[in-house]
């Protein structure tokens, strides 16, 4: 891995500080800017039609995915909301034809892009018209979570919250006359803090997309005013250098203890998501059966988790709604409903927690299928590379 310095050309495995030179990006940015001015250049000079990100809808809780063709506009799409947990991989299929007909930029989290390898290999989307901007994870938070968490442990009125962020492993917010930051491992011990399978997720840094961007290892005069930005593809080189050539975005290397930093906090994310596999899947361990049927007794078969999962959608199809297994009209349906989804997910399924968080039953459909997964990844482990089994 190269550091960049003063040379203007970057290649892939190259790390940098970089930071906007966009007065109205600066003010709204998580860190430096550096996500939203580069998906800025990328649309004003045509590298791509449009960018796909999420704004600020009427509160902090909600984030909503926005189609950007206005470079003017991204401005207003700048900063993290961390109780966002849309899958833009979904937003991209659904809505906009899997870029098959448009070259997209999208902002992107380590979920977003396994669920994009799992659509690239079902033909649903085109990753060659993608420029992915990637966001280094360490979770989210539910907004119905949020809200009551706000509520309850923070002892705060939900609606006066004006910004929250994820500092130094404390949630934070600012609400009308003050702000407070509780530990996100005092949360999670207390069952509030990030979704289920935001805990057990181990892709933090997201090298599969073009660039990765994120704060951790910006240190020094730089900290929280700078983004750490790490090169992943020849493509994100060259937007990288033509973005800092232009004089739009400001780069200098980083601190070798800040890239020593980052390291150790993405190994500290890593032994964490491990902690809480081994929790959460020995729950399964006891009675899964059991376990399967009590949960899945609750379901209304209104569809939700198939239609919302980046891999086994088709099902929700009209086709194959006429199951032969599955009778029609049963409320509950029976075990082959729930059977059926998982052998369909059983080795694909990325964990992005989409079925659980969209479930109206409240249903733990994440766990089984990721239990599941994570098995398989272990007995294939060995032949895959990292990237490949980091769900
Ligand atoms: P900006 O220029 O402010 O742009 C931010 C971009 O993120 C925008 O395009 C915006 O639309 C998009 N975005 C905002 N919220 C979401 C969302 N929920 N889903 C998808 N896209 C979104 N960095 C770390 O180093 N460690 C972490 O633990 C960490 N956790 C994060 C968790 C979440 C949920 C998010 C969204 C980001 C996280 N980041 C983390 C990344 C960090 O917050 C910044 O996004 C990153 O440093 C880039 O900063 P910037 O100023 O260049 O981004
Ligand atoms: Fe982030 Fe992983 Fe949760 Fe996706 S599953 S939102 S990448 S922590
Ligand atoms: Fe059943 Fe929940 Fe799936 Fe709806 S989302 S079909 S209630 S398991």
């Amino acid at each position: 891995m190269g550091l960049f310095s003063s040379k203007p050309d970057m290649k892939k495995g190259d790390m940098v500080y970089a930071w906007t030179a966009d007065q109205e990006i600066a003010k709204k940015a998580e860190c430096g800017g550096a996500v939203t001015t580069l998906l800025k250049y990328a649309l004003e000079h045509k590298m791509v039609d449009a960018v796909l990100v999420v704004k600020r809808g009427s509160d902090v809780y909600d984030a909503v995915p926005t189609l950007v063709t206005d470079p003017k506009d991204l401005k207003d799409t700048a900063g993290s909301l961390h109780c966002g947990t849309v899958l833009m991989a979904n937003v991209l299929q659904k809505r906009l034809k899997g870029a098959k007909n448009m070259k997209i930029g999208m902002t992107v989290k380590g979920c977003d892009l396994m669920a994009l390898a799992e659509l690239a290999k079902r033909k649903e989307v085109n990753r060659d018209n993608l420029f992915l901007v990637g966001v280094n994870c360490g979770g989210t938070v539910s907004p119905i979570m949020a809200r009551y968490m706000i509520k309850e442990k923070y002892g705060v009125d939900p609606d006066l919250v004006h910004k929250e962020e994820i500092d130094k492993g404390q949630f934070i917010i600012e609400y009308e006359g003050g702000h407070k930051g509780i530990s996100i491992d005092e949360l999670e011990d207390e069952g509030f803090g990030r979704r289920s399978n935001c805990r057990r997720c181990l892709y933090k840094v997201p090298r599969q997309a073009d660039l990765a961007c994120g704060n951790w290892g910006v240190i020094g005069d730089k900290a929280g005013k700078a983004t750490f930005v790490e090169v992943c593809s020849d493509k994100g080189a060259d937007l990288l250098s033509r973005a800092v050539k232009a004089g739009v975005l400001h780069s200098e290397a980083p601190v070798p203890k800040g890239i020593e930093m980052r390291q150790k906090v993405e190994g500290a994310m890593l032994k964490l998501g491990e902690k809480w596999r081994k929790k959460d899947f020995a729950k399964l361990g006891k009675d899964p059966w059991g376990m399967i049927n009590k949960e899945t007794s609750r379901c209304i078969k209104c569809y939700s988790c198939i239609e919302n999962c980046p891999v086994c959608f088709p099902l929700a199809g009209a086709e194959l709604k006429k199951s032969y297994a599955i009778a029609p009209g049963q409320v509950p349906p029976n075990p082959m409903f729930h059977l059926r989804r998982l052998s369909h997910i059983s080795d694909s399924c990325v964990n992005c927690g989409q079925c659980e968080e969209l479930c109206p039953m409240e249903i733990s459909l994440a766990l089984f299928s990721h239990a599941i997964r994570a098995e398989a990844d272990i007995a294939f482990a060995p032949k895959l590379g990292k990237s490949d089994y980091s769900n």
